[in-house]
């Protein structure tokens, strides 16, 4: 059995280009004017399992919303709804 591999050499033309989907802000989307800090099961999406605030670049939200969310997040730590660290 003559198993040549023949792979042919077709350079696919498509250019790959990571598809970045465009995250719209949340909150914007929502039209949230100021981030409820009681708002837990909101905040809660914003949190990495860890209990850690997701980064702009994952969570996507704007730099507003962002500032408005970190703010939040530590208030509602701070008065125990939520965790800092679930670990
Ligand atoms: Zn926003």
């Amino acid at each position: 059995m003559s198993d040549a591999k023949k792979e042919k050499s077709t350079k696919s033309s498509r250019i790959h280009v990571r598809r970045a989907k465009r995250k719209v802000c949340q909150f914007c989307v929502d039209k949230v004017e100021l981030i409820d800090y009681k708002d837990v099961t909101k905040l809660r999406k914003f949190l990495s399992e860890k209990g850690k605030i997701l980064p702009r670049r994952i969570s996507g939200c704007c730099a507003k919303h962002q500032r408005q969310l970190t703010v939040s997040i530590k208030r509602a730590r701070h008065i125990a709804l939520l965790p800092y660290t679930t670990d």
